[in-house]
């Protein structure tokens, strides 16, 4: 069917006062993001829906897209029509044709705004009732919980007509809740925790250190391509990329092998705060999940966070390696986290790190290596690019990846 408009419906946003009308508008932008290559589509944003008009756009992509923006419970695709009864007759009929199988039940729905047209509401829901009832031969009319609802709103414009509503992506639109830095690995369970952050509103900026030549450049492509993915959930991303070597040569040669995986972290942490600083991120996301590895025990996050006052959410903390994996896969990242490209903490991970470091030993530890000119040898060795929906990073050796894949 040719649908001329889509109808959005809020989430929780809906409850949130104040703040309401800034959380539309921002919803309104982040769905002209992800809309940026179908021009013709006009977002209207609403106070109490928001409404897209197709102008002749593929409503099938435009729904595929819709489905990733956080902040919107559901939405559905409606015909419009003009303000003549019998061609509103011969949509309904149209419309439950499509979707007809003999004894369902259906009900009609209808909403005003225009108080000039025709009938009322209560008479539009009989009427229609009726011409449903007379062109079909099984089909009942049921209130509660019937196969097919029809709704029917009449506007100053026209009238429109959906029989159709599909699920939303659910949570805040992302930016509602400020800005985040994400400490991106190549593994399965940060792109995750970054997929959970965005769903909460968080703006996030990615945060990967690599450490050449121990790590290959498909590794860093990796954690590219993962960003690249995430994309589709809020449009352009920013990618910080921090030079990690020196100070993973520095750790390895100066610090026991139990307490190399509790100071690494500490400088990623404290290089990731001077980065959130910087441009005004409110906190730190990661991948983390309670007793997955040594590095995240809570004697060591102990040990690890003590380097800053900065809240750190781990958005996974509590899940299951399992349940970590069904969100990866329903993202799209699962493939891509499993690319056989080690990084940089598998490279100079001990074979045997302390699953509960004692923070004066680390603190004490620490003191052998230069923390303050390590961390600014980092920081001005930084580079950051923005990274847009549709880029790939890992496709120069296609075959090669099409056989790991
Ligand atoms: P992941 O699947 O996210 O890599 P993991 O189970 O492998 O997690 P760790 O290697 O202990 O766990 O890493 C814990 C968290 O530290 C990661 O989820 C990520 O947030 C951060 N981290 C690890 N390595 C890097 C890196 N190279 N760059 C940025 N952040 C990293
Ligand atoms: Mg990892």
């Amino acid at each position: 069917m040719q649908y001329d408009e889509i109808m959005v419906r809020y989430g929780e946003l809906s409850t949130k006062g104040k703040n309401r009308k800034s959380f539309i508008d921002r919803l309104g932008n982040n769905v002209r993001g992800v809309l940026h290559d179908i021009p013709d589509v006009k977002v209207h944003p609403d106070h109490d829906r928001m409404h897209l008009t197709l102008n002749g756009a593929d409503s099938a992509l435009v729904m595929k897209r819709l489905s990733n923006v956080f902040g919107i419970e559901n939405y559905s695709p409606s015909v419009k029509v003009d303000l003549d009864q019998a061609l509103v007759d011969q949509q309904a009929i149209d419309m439950v044709k499509e979707q007809y199988k003999p004894g369902m039940t259906f009900k009609i729905d209808t909403r005003r705004s225009n108080h000039h047209f025709g009938l009322s509401t209560y008479e539009m829901n009989d009427h229609l009732g009726g011409v449903i009832l007379n062109a079909f031969d099984d089909i009942h009319v049921q209130m509660k919980q019937p196969d097919l609802t029809l709704r029917v709103e009449v506007r100053n414009n026209g009238i429109f007509l959906s029989s159709q509503t599909f699920a939303g992506a659910m949570g805040m639109p992302v930016g509602t809740a400020g800005k985040g830095m994400m400490m991106l690995s190549g593994g399965i369970d940060s792109p995750v925790a970054a997929y959970l952050a965005m769903k909460r509103g968080v703006q996030v900026e990615m945060v990967h250190f690599f450490s050449p030549p121990y790590t290959s450049q498909q590794a860093l492509d990796k954690a590219m391509e993962l960003t690249a993915k995430l994309t589709a959930y809020t449009g352009k991303i920013r990618f910080i990329q921090v030079p990690f070597t020196k100070i993973q040569e520095e750790i390895k040669e100066k610090i026991p092998e139990g307490y190399l995986m509790t100071v690494q972290r500490r400088m990623m942490l404290r290089l990731t705060v001077a980065l959130a600083e910087k441009r005004h991120g409110l906190g730190i996301f990661n991948g983390e999940s309670l007793g997955q590895v040594a590095s995240q025990t809570m004697e060591s996050m102990l040990a690890i966070n003590d380097v800053t006052t900065m809240p750190i959410l781990r958005p996974v903390v509590s899940m299951d390696k399992n349940e970590i994996i069904d969100v990866a896969k329903k993202i799209d990242t699962f493939d891509l986290s499993v690319l056989p490209f080690e990084d940089c903490c598998t490279i100079f991970a001990p074979p045997a790190p302390k699953t509960k470091p004692n923070l004066d030993r680390t603190r004490e530890f620490e003191q052998r290596i230069d923390v303050e000119g390590l961390l600014e040898e980092a920081l001005a060795g930084v580079k950051m690019t923005e990274i847009h929906p549709g880029e790939t990073f890992l496709n120069q050796q296609e075959d090669v990846f099409a056989e790991l894949l």
